[in-house]
Formats: structure tokens, C-alpha cells, sequence
């Protein structure tokens, strides 16, 4: 394959959907392997999925192999994304705070250990060292954990860098265009959206929560179903100090700060589908079970305005479909993160370009996150949440 083409041809090598995070950067890879693509997407613009409602979470801090290596992968190349692209992503190491209760110490710190001996930098903090970072109570907790590279990136920033990079590279950008009908043709797929018909050898499934409705178009079937996520934010708080994204594993609460505010959540277990909105209900619940590790959030002012809801795509164990589709030729999927879509994005641009151009994975590995390990298994949640190699925990696979 040579480099990038300069312009688009009437029948592409390969039709993305989606242009949330994962399509754009898998349609730069693409582009950059000299493929010619197209990107459909029904918003009107990039970026307005799940994309657009994340917390912005990057981090390392993972208790799987792939999942560390997807990061020591990712994390780099968006803190030098500005020198090797010229484009501000928004990067800021402004750091992940774990904290651990004493029943989760001994499998935190073998977790540790691992991200230790593949390269990741992580800090093993006494409770007491954690309020370097956050004013907490230390109460029923052995220790945390803190991640210098972990951080934020601004998605929007980050979508519409690659969006422009690929355009460069002859990517062809269509908006308002929803995929309604898509069929195998010869060796390859013939994808509707409204009156126009695209024929194409390869489809990338990047329709992040739609996902399964995607394949469903197709007649297959990957197992990524919706589940509302919500986000609150704080007023004011009287503290100069930018709070670092901080997850307290025994509850699952999280925060970090936001400007002058915090935002902060707790994952239900509801498994609510497409429902829209804010639950304010689930508000109580989040300040009620929070308020223990923050004695603060007693007089903690809420933005109402500012708080907001949206959508991960979940699969049975939590972790990404990404690769092939077993029921199918030249169709591959890229989608089922659950809070995990912004930090692997730059992974899995990488790995689904190399699938399509080389046949498989090479430079990172993927074998986690093949739709096989689903072979036998039930549709829905499992409720444990555990990973794909058995050693997650609800918090760690599924949260940001
Ligand atoms: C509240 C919240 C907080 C989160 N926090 C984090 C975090 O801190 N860190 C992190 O890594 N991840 C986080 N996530 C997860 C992250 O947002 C997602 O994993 C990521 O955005 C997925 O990107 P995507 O491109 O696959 O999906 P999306 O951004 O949803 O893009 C998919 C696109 O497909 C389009 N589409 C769907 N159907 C069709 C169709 N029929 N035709 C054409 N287009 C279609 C959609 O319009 C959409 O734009 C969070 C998610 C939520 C909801």
C-alpha cells in the first residue's frame, strides 16, 4: 500500500460508519495505509454521539494486559499529537486517583505490579498521601493509587483533529446521512442511506451505541447494546486545586475538576436502553453515597443546567468488540467501549486499519477483544462486569 490518496473514488475501499471518535481516527489510519474511505454519518457534524458526552478520562491505569498496552499506546500519542500533527487535543496529565479499600488491596497492587512491568508510571499512595490530590475522609481505605500520564483530552478537540487530518488525506466526510439498509454484494457490502447507495469490499461498524443495531441492518449480530451514563456537575468550589480524576473503588463514585466545579457520577446498574435524560432521582443516590468519602458534599451546590446524560455501548463483559465480524466478509467492528471509546481510540484506529490493509493486528495486540470470546455466551450483562480475562471488577471494566 502506498501513501495517502489525495482524493476519493467512486467506489471506496471502505465505508465507515459513524464519525464519533473511533470512526474518525480509524478513517485517518485507513487513509494513512493509502485506502480510500467514506464516512457516513446522520448528525450534521462530527463528534455528536457518546463522543460529545464523555467525561474525557485517559488513563493506564488498567488490571488487563491489553487494555495497559491499548493505553501505553493511546496516552502518547495524544500528549504528542499537537508536535506530530499540529493539532491541540487538549491533553492535560492531570492524573487518575484510585482509591482502594482494604478488600481490593492485594488484587490492586498485582494490578499495579503488571502496569509496572509493562511500563506504565503508577504511585502507590497511604490514604493519608492521597489528600495531596482531593480533600477526602480516609476512612475504610488501604491505599491509593495515582497515574501521572492519566489524565483528560478534549474529544471534540481530538474527533475533528482527525477529521481534518483525514480529509487532508482524501477522506470523503458525508453528514446528515443515517445507514438505513445495508446487504452483502459479492465479497463486499452495499450500504444504503436515504437515496444513496454506496458499494464497498470492507464496513466499519464505528456506530458506537447504535452498534448492534448497525450489524442488525446486516443481518449479524455483535452484542453491544445502550446504557445511559450521567454526569453531574457542581457549583463552585472554593478550592484552587485541580482535582484529578478520582475513583473510589469501594462505591464507584467518581470526580475530577471541571474549571471551578466538579463533575461527578456513580454507574447504575439499570439496564435503561435508549432512555434520554437526566434522573434526577439518581442524583440522591450519587450525593448519598458519596457524601461518606466527602464530608464536603454535604454544602455541595449542583448545576442542574449543567449536568448532563449520554450513551456507552456495552457488551456482556465490558470490553470492545473489535475486528471481524465472524458471520460476515469484509466486515469489521469497532465499537461496545463503555467508558473506554476516548482512550483507545488512537489503538484502535491503528489496529482496524492494519486488520483491513494487512489481515490482522499486528503492531497491538487484539485477540482480547474478538467477537469469538463470546462464543456460547447469553446476550445482556452479566452483572459482574468482570473482563474479558476474568480479572476485572464491575469499576474497573466498565468505568472511564
Ligand atoms: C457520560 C459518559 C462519560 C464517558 N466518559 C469517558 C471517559 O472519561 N473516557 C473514555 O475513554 N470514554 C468515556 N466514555 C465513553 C466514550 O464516550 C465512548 O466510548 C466513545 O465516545 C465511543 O466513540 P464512538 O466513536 O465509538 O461512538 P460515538 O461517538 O457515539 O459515534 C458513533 C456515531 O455513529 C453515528 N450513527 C449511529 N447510527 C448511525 C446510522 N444509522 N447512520 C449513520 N451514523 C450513525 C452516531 O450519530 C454517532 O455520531 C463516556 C461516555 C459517556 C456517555
Amino acid at each position: 500500500m502506498s501513501g495517502p490518496t489525495p482524493h476519493t473514488r467512486p467506489s471506496p475501499d471502505v465505508v465507515v460508519i459513524g464519525a464519533g471518535i473511533v470512526g474518525a481516527s480509524t478513517a485517518w489510519h485507513l487513509a494513512s495505509r493509502g485506502l480510500s474511505v467514506v464516512v457516513l454519518e446522520r448528525e450534521p457534524a462530527p463528534a455528536l454521539g457518546s463522543t460529545g458526552r464523555s467525561a474525557a478520562g485517559v488513563r493506564v491505569q488498567f488490571t488487563t494486559r491489553t487494555n495497559i498496552e491499548w493505553s501505553l499506546y493511546s496516552l502518547p500519542q495524544y500528549r504528542e499529537f499537537p508536535d506530530r500533527h499540529g493539532f491541540e487535543v487538549g491533553y492535560r496529565n492531570i492524573g487518575y486517583l484510585l482509591l482502594v479499600p482494604p478488600d481490593r488491596w492485594e488484587s490492586h497492587l498485582a494490578s499495579v505490579a503488571l502496569q509496572h512491568s509493562l511500563g506504565a508510571p503508577v504511585e502507590v499512595l497511604s490514604p493519608e498521601e492521597a489528600l495531596r490530590y482531593v480533600p477526602l475522609a480516609t476512612c475504610g481505605l488501604a491505599g491509593a493509587t495515582y497515574g501521572p500520564w492519566d489524565g483528560i483530552i478534549d474529544p471534540h478537540m481530538a474527533t475533528h483533529a482527525w477529521v481534518s487530518m483525514s480529509r487532508a488525506a482524501g477522506v470523503d466526510y458525508r453528514f446528515g446521512r443515517t445507514v438505513t439498509a445495508l446487504n452483502p454484494e459479492g465479497r463486499g457490502w452495499r450500504v444504503r442511506c436515504g437515496a444513496e447507495i454506496l458499494t464497498c469490499p470492507h464496513v466499519v461498524n464505528a456506530a458506537g451505541a447504535w452498534s448492534g443495531e448497525i450489524a442488525r441492518l446486516a443481518g449479524l449480530h455483535v452484542p453491544v447494546r445502550p446504557k445511559r451514563i450521567q454526569i453531574f456537575l457542581s457549583a463552585p468550589v472554593a478550592d484552587d486545586r485541580v482535582y484529578p480524576l478520582t475513583i473510589d473503588l469501594g462505591t464507584g463514585v467518581y470526580l475530577r475538576s471541571e474549571g471551578d466545579r466538579i463533575l461527578f457520577g456513580l454507574d447504575t446498574h439499570a439496564d435503561d436502553g435508549f432512555t434520554e435524560g437526566v434522573d434526577w432521582a439518581w442524583l440522591e443516590e450519587v450525593l448519598l453515597t458519596g457524601v461518606e468519602r466527602y464530608p464536603w458534599w454535604e454544602d455541595l451546590g449542583i448545576d442542574r443546567q449543567g449536568s448532563w446524560w449520554g450513551y456507552y455501548g456495552v457488551t456482556p463483559d465490558n470490553s470492545p468488540v473489535i475486528g471481524p465480524n465472524p458471520g460476515a466478509c469484509g466486515w469489521v467492528d469497532a465499537c461496545g467501549f463503555s467508558g473506554h471509546g476516548i482512550m483507545h481510540a488512537p489503538a484502535t484506529g491503528l489496529a482496524v486499519s492494519e486488520m483491513i490493509a494487512d489481515g490482522r493486528s499486528h503492531t497491538l495486540d487484539a485477540a482480547a477483544f474478538r467477537h469469538e470470546r463470546f462464543d456460547g455466551v447469553e446476550d445482556g450483562l452479566d452483572g459482574t462486569g468482570a473482563g474479558s480475562d476474568g480479572t476485572g471488577t464491575r469499576v474497573e471494566a466498565n468505568i472511564f
